[in-house]
């Protein structure tokens, strides 16, 4: 072989280490980025699991709301998977001074005997009747840090302790408890204080507001 020939071979054999050099280092970059990925996808479906446990240390089946201990004073609260309650969309009452009370929630339109969902995935907190104010009730706390109240229900098909996904049915409208009329009484609470829920809900438009909420304690 002569000597122009060995340079040139050289000259290929050095070029197929450094590409198939860069080979592996994109492979590792790309192997990095998908471990990354995958450990990003793992605290995000656990972060449910965390908001859940952090927030709350008492979990008790008689008083549907009770601020706890300590509020933080930003928390990001997830509201992807969001369902909406009710079919129906028409806010009859909204959230507010009302009466010389403070209305804690939203009161929806709904026909007796509605189907009414859990609006995130959850565990039953509260099921009982109270005669004076929420008649037939279930108060959920769900995963992303919120609990929900459903008040005045004809009928509750969920049991405490239960399980529920975003979207289950959990009872029936009706016209239960301080009540003038068939509806749903709704609210959205964060570590016992009530949030407007038109803060995070278009009911309008059947959706959220933004895939998070920004929480501030006032
Ligand atoms: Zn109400």
């Amino acid at each position: 072989m002569t000597l122009k020939k060995l340079m040139m071979v050289g000259i290929c054999l050095s070029f197929f280490v450094v590409s198939s050099n860069a080979q592996e280092i994109n492979k590792q970059i790309a192997y990095n980025k998908s471990t990354a990925e995958s450990a990003l996808e793992i605290i995000t479906n656990n972060n449910h699991i965390t908001a859940f446990e952090e927030l709350y240390d008492t979990w008790e089946n008689k008083r549907c709301h009770s601020k706890t201990e300590v509020v933080p004073n930003t928390y990001k609260i997830d509201l992807r998977k969001f369902s909406m309650p009710i079919e129906q969309s028409c806010i009859t009452s909204n959230f507010g001074r009302r009466w010389n009370r403070n209305h804690n929630g939203v009161d929806i339109k709904a026909y007796h005997g509605d189907t009414i969902y859990s609006a995130f995935g959850g565990k039953v907190r509260v099921v009982k009747y109270d005669p004076n104010g929420y008649g037939n009730v279930i108060v959920i706390r769900h995963w992303n840090g919120l609990e929900t109240v459903y008040g005045h229900l004809s009928k509750q098909i969920v049991k405490i302790n239960e399980i529920v996904e975003a979207g289950q049915p959990i009872g029936l409208a009706g016209n239960t408890g301080r009540s003038t009329g068939t509806h749903l009484h709704f609210e959205t609470r964060f570590c016992g204080i009530p949030i407007n829920p038109i803060e995070l809900f278009s009911f309008r438009n059947k959706d959220v507001t933004g895939d998070f909420y920004y929480w501030k304690k006032k």
